[in-house]
């Protein structure tokens, strides 16, 4: 490895993006983002960390959860994809990925609103992967309303059915495979500290997930499985051009942090690596705050 890539100015790793207004249906497409986003594919390097590992990982068809899943595969595990049946396209980019790293990637598509799906996803997993011993639940959804007299019940049910519910769901199916070793990180987010005026149903999601994982990181650690969570600021993503920001913002998008700039997708996976592999053995119920220096507790 060059001394280049071991010495990065964090200002610069990546490029500040502009970028244009655009939009997308939900959910969006990694696919025909602009400007692309940096998964990983052609600088995640790994160095076994998570060898023989076997992990389901939600909303990996894009974004953080398609790097998360790129590196947890270079790391040696075998990865199955939980994403919407409309994101074939950027899953089957990512299983390609996985299998080109030599490790299997189980796609399984459906809807984690669906509470019989997020059951069958598990099962699924488990079969087709042999067991199962780490679950990210990272998938979710995001949809920027600017006054709460526009905010319907319906968005708010259909956030916190995907945010929430799905996650405790996910986790309660999983526990009836994961062995002590076994871990749980979940995607929660620096809304949860600092919510914006405009995402009141999904900032009050994340405040929950963070105490679902400190509660359920207590209950499980007896058991040798440790629950944490990964708490991204502005990372560049599908999500935000399909109604997660309004589209005035999208020029501005990440650079209100002290670094300057927007996060890119890879730039979370470290995280989810630490907090799978048995490297963090002794740190459970934590937040891992990856957001360009925002201010959080
Ligand atoms: P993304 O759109 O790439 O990923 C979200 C994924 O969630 C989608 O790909 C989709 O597969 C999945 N999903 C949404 N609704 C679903 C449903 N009903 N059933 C099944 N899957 C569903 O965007 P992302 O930014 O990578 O988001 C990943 C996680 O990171 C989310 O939990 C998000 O809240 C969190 N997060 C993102 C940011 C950011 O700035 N991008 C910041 C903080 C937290
Ligand atoms: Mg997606």
């Amino acid at each position: 490895m060059s001394d280049q890539l071991t010495f990065q100015d964090p200002t610069t790793r990546f490029p500040d993006i502009s970028p244009p207004k655009q939009d997308q249906p939900e959910p969006g497409l990694d696919a025909e983002l602009i400007p692309g986003t940096d998964r990983g594919e052609d600088s995640y390097t790994g160095t076994g960390r998570l060898r023989g590992r076997r992990a389901l990982i939600t909303g990996s068809d894009s974004g953080i959860g398609a790097a998360v899943a790129i590196a947890f595969a270079r790391e040696g595990a075998d990865v199955a994809l939980s994403y919407l049946p409309a994101e074939e396209e950027d899953a089957q980019h990512v299983c390609e990925i996985i299998r080109g790293a030599g490790r299997r990637a189980v796609p399984l598509p459906g809807d984690l609103s669906d509470p019989e799906y997020c059951r069958e996803v598990v099962r699924r997993a488990a079969e087709e992967l042999g067991g199962l011993d780490a679950l990210v639940n990272n998938a979710g959804r995001q949809i920027a309303v600017e006054d709460i007299a526009d905010l319907t019940d319906e968005q708010w049910e259909d956030t916190f059915r995907t945010n929430i519910h799905a996650m405790f769901r996910v986790s309660q199916a999983a526990l009836e495979h994961l062995e002590p070793g076994s871990t749980i990180v979940n995607s929660t987010s620096v809304q949860a500290y600092s919510p914006s005026a405009h995402l009141i149903d999904y900032a009050a999601t994340k405040a929950a997930i963070n105490n679902f994982t400190k509660g359920l990181a207590t209950q499980l650690a007896p058991r040798g499985i440790r629950v944490n969570s990964v708490a991204p600021g502005p990372i560049w993503t599908p999500l935000q051009v399909s109604d997660g920001q309004p589209k005035d913002a999208l020029p501005h998008f990440g650079k209100n942090t002290p670094l300057g700039r927007a996060g890119q997708p890879t730039e979370l996976a470290p995280a989810y690596v630490f907090l799978t592999s048995s490297e963090s053995s002794y740190v459970i119920g934590e937040t891992l705050n990856v957001n360009g220096g925002q201010p959080s507790p």
